[in-house]
């Protein structure tokens, strides 16, 4: 059924702890955690608790889960400090764009320079 956990997915095993993570923040619906090869001072992954294989698919099913996930974005920058800053929030999508693991996730990316447009 949409958004029940996968076995097979490394994020679902994060949420259910059955793989460890440095959890920044956590609410009902979503977990923040450090990613394990930051490419930033500071980079957080936000996801669902929910598993859907992208963003927009998160989007079409759960709008108030995408909803937290945007938020807690904004909350984790707010407690790193990136908030006069600025920072990025990335959903990559499909593996020609870099997606990895096919679990919705937003990267938080900041705390140096980001150059416009990414690579
Ligand atoms: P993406 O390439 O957009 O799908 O992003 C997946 C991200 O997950 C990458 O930035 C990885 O470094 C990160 N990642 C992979 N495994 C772990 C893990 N066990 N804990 C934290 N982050 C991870
Ligand atoms: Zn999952």
């Amino acid at each position: 059924m949409a958004g029940e956990p996968q076995a097979d997915c490394l994020f679902c095993k994060i949420v259910s702890g059955e793989v460890p993570a440095t959890v920044v923040r956590e609410t009902d619906t979503t977990v923040a955690f450090r990613d394990i090869n930051p490419q930033a001072p500071t980079h957080v992954l936000v996801i669902p608790k929910a598993h859907y294989p992208d963003a927009a698919s998160l989007a079409a099913a759960d709008p108030r889960a995408t909803a937290d996930v945007l938020r807690e974005a904004g909350s984790v920058a707010a407690e790193e400090k990136l908030d006069e800053t600025g920072y990025r929030v990335v959903f990559n999508t499909g593996s020609g764009a870099g997606q990895t693991v096919f679990h919705a996730h937003a990267h938080v990316l900041g705390g140096r320079g980001l150059n416009w447009p990414p690579g």
